[in-house]
């Protein structure tokens, strides 16, 4: 099964990519914690990107879709993938057709502004794995600590207020328009964010018929 993920900034599409993958035993792609690992490495895609990231604009598509038809042809996505955070524009999902990449599902996941701002305040995430959690919601076991790894939990960057309102400028300009073009293609399924992240994963994998 190959899904996308679309949601605006903190509505959780980290948190339930992780979730789905353990559940269906299929690897999640997101292009967010590809970049930030190539910035730690100072790779040249990593160079590329920092500027954009740290104002809280998008990266330019031709960056994106070198780094995600790489990632999509390594072998353990031959069985399906969740991409989580990509495609971000009209310019990217039309790439990604345009190279063979067939889509079963897109789940939007959709959130109130005012939930995703307490949100991204509270928001942690593992230096080392990218798990991310949240100080309110989803607090690690201990503090500052990666349940999963070990890691530090630090603050991203690009959480402060100033560029949360700056990404949710161009989620709203660029990315809210994929909801219409997967919809014209008959693949898009609306969840509601209601409860806790268990909540929501149950509704995703209801409208997935799984
Ligand atoms: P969030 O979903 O919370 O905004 P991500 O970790 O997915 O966080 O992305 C962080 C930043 O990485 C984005 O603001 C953007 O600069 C860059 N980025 C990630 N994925 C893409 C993409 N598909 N296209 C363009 N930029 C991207
Ligand atoms: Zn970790």
């Amino acid at each position: 099964m190959n899904l996308i993920l679309l949601g605006a900034p903190g509505a959780g599409k980290g948190t339930q990519a992780e979730i789905l993958c353990k559940k269906l035993g299929i690897p999640s792609i997101s292009t967010g914690n590809i970049l930030r690992a190539a910035i730690k490495d100072g790779t040249p895609t990593g160079l590329k990107a920092k500027s954009y990231m740290d104002a809280g604009q998008l990266v330019p598509d031709e960056v994106i879709i070198g780094i995600i038809g790489e990632r999509l042809a390594q072998s353990d996505c031959a069985k399906g993938y969740v991409l989580d955070g990509v495609p971000r524009t009209i310019g990217q999902a039309e790439a990604m057709e345009k190279a063979g990449i067939k889509i079963d599902a897109v789940v939007a996941i959709e959130i109130s502004e005012e939930e995703i701002l307490r949100r991204m305040s509270g928001r942690r995430v593992c230096e080392a794995c990218g798990s991310s959690y949240n100080m309110e919601a989803i607090p690690p076991k201990v503090e500052g600590i990666c349940d999963n790894c070990g890691g530090k939990l630090i603050q991203r960057k690009d959480d402060t207020p100033e560029t949360v309102r700056e990404r949710l400028k161009v989620y709203h300009k660029e990315t809210a328009p994929l909801a219409d073009f997967y919809a014209e293609r008959g693949l898009l399924k609306r969840v509601s964010v209601a409860g806790d992240k268990e909540a929501t994963n149950a509704a995703i994998l209801q409208v997935l018929g799984l």
